[in-house]
């Protein structure tokens, strides 16, 4: 009989400045409560483009990178460390696809919230990998 896994997790998520800007700080916070998942930190903070680099780093090819790093340093984020069974794609699941019109279903953050890819209020770590290099970038004070 296969099982499903439901080692606890911890994942990083941002509500990015758009989320901030737009008030939407309680709506995604009360969205991750509700599912089960709890907040093992939290806190509002401005961003470098130090962290902002590292932390988008996968995409420094990309053609969007200068935009993305002006962006997600435009005004203050949320960081936060997400945890619970499963908590990585738990998260991914209720941010919804990246581009918040094609791939986000409504019922999601992004689904519900927005019509950019760019501008798209949040970010969930994508893997067990980048969940413990993005916890400690962002919160290099915690050891899980
Ligand atoms: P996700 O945030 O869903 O993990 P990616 O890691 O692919 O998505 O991209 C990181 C972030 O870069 C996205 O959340 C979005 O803000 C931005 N982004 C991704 N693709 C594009 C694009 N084609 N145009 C503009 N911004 C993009
Ligand atoms: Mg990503």
């Amino acid at each position: 009989i296969a099982t499903v896994s439901c080692v606890t997790e911890q994942t990083l998520v941002l509500i990015k400045p758009d989320g901030v800007q737009r008030g939407l700080v309680g709506e995604v916070i009360a969205r991750i409560e509700r599912k089960g998942l709890r907040l093992a930190a939290l806190e509002l903070r401005d961003v470098t483009v130090e962290v902002a680099s590292e932390h988008y780093a996968e995409h420094a090819e990309r053609p969007f990178y200068g935009s993305l790093l002006e962006f997600i340093t435009s005004g203050p984020v949320v960081a936060a460390v997400v945890e619970g069974p499963r908590a990585i794609s738990a998260f991914r699941q209720l941010a919804g696809g990246t581009d918040p019109v094609e791939k986000a279903t409504p019922g999601t953050i992004r689904g519900d919230f927005a019509l950019e890819t760019q501008f798209n209020i949040v970010h969930g770590s994508d893997s067990p990998e980048s969940a413990a290099r993005e916890i400690a970038l962002w919160f290099p004070s915690l050891n899980s």
